[in-house]
């Protein structure tokens, strides 16, 4: 998997169905009967967890709020950009002179402070359309300090006109006082339902599943894998992340099952990771896995079972599909163990970010996941 951002499709942006109520309290509700866009909040915090949605509600909320003709939507009932002014047209070909997306550099994980100076400068300019000029930024944890304390400047001594609407995964790495300044919205885990009926249709959609046959299915376990979050759940359905998941759980099973050294089995998966590190073209029939990968999947393995270790039911695991094998597993472990084995995987996402050498980290984990059995 990969947190790689893609340059958003301004014009295709909307809310998601299980985002319905949010948008009507946020937007429909506000704008029913006539402008009110002098009484909307001049920063907005959207905050929930990665997966749900966050950036295409906040684009449409973006082009709701530049809009000069909002209209009922006859399809969902709700007032919307109308999609056709002159607004609605330079949002959707992503040139709206009064609408700024802030977000990290390509080659970056922060928002340098030069860019919010830049920003604050802009938004004192007056609006080139006579509107709002909206500022999006996200995500708003990578703001460094000094960029968190030139936005919060702006918070404080709000410039007439000016909505700042600010998006975050992680609300606690946020300053205090910014989150003090912005009216906050936490954006809940989709609706179960809602969100499996979107994925099923959203996969019918693609050429991997181009007949209804076992899509349910698939989307129950895409949809559990990713945590109940949608979006995930469709991206582990692109590309080879199943393919992935399986080898990883099928390697990390045979050490369980068939006494496997896990010493070999940590030099199998980096060996793996090298395909991917050096873009190797030689004919390898090997699957390339990151060790992202190989932590993330032993997590969500060693997760599900400390679950079912504390007898906890089936519908609150991850890997729904191998429910059978790992309650089995789950009782020929030590919990205690297998805690521990947690806080180590915990580190390691840490740990793979810096200089380390991947394979003994790969030994460690595997050594203490052989130990976790009785
Ligand atoms: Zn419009």
């Amino acid at each position: 998997m990969s947190d790689n951002q893609t340059m958003p499709n301004y014009a295709q942006m909307a809310y998601f169905p299980w985002q319905s109520s949010v948008w009507q309290k946020l937007y429909s509700n506000k704008f029913s009967n006539k402008m009110e866009i002098n009484h909307f909040p001049h920063a907005l915090l959207l905050a929930g967890v990665a997966g749900i949605g966050k950036k295409e509600l906040a684009f449409y909320l973006a082009k709701g709020l530049l809009c000069q003709s909002p209209q009922e939507n006859p399809k969902t009932g709700q007032i919307e950009p109308c999609q056709s002014c002159r607004a609605c047209q330079l949002f959707n070909s992503a040139t709206h002179p009064d609408f700024n997306h802030i977000t990290t550099p390509e080659d970056k994980k922060v928002i340098p402070v030069d860019t919010i100076r830049e920003l604050i400068q802009w938004s004192v300019l007056s609006s080139q359309l006579g509107g709002k000029k909206i500022i999006l930024i996200e995500p708003a944890e990578a703001m460094n300090p000094n960029a968190s304390n030139s936005l919060l400047k702006t918070l404080e001594e709000p410039v007439a006109n000016t909505i700042i609407i600010l998006l975050t995964n992680k609300k606690q790495a946020l300053l205090p006082t910014i989150r003090s300044r912005c009216q906050s919205i936490d954006l809940a885990l989709p609706d179960k339902q809602i969100a499996l009926q979107w994925l099923e249709d959203s996969l019918l959609q693609t050429s991997l599943f181009n007949s209804e046959e076992g899509t349910s299915e698939n989307a129950q376990l895409l949809l559990s894998l990713a945590s109940g979050t949608p979006l995930l759940a469709l991206e582990l359905s692109h590309g080879k992340q199943l393919e992935v998941r399986n080898t990883v759980i099928k390697k990390l099973l045979s050490i369980m099952n068939d006494s496997v050294d896990p010493v070999r089995i940590a030099e199998d998966f980096f060996k793996q990771t090298k395909i991917k590190l050096t873009k190797s073209k030689s004919k390898n029939q090997q699957l390339p896995i990151s060790a992202y990968d190989v932590i993330y999947w032993t997590d969500s393995i060693v997760s599900d079972l400390a679950r079912l270790a504390q007898n906890c039911e089936r519908d609150t695991i991850s890997n729904i599909d191998l429910y059978e094998t790992l309650k089995q597993l789950s009782n020929r472990l030590y919990l205690k163990k297998i805690l521990q084995l947690s806080d180590l995987i915990n580190k390691a996402y840490y740990e793979i970010q810096g200089q380390i050498n991947i394979n003994l980290l790969f030994e460690k984990l595997l050594i203490d996941w052989k130990n976790c059995k009785q």
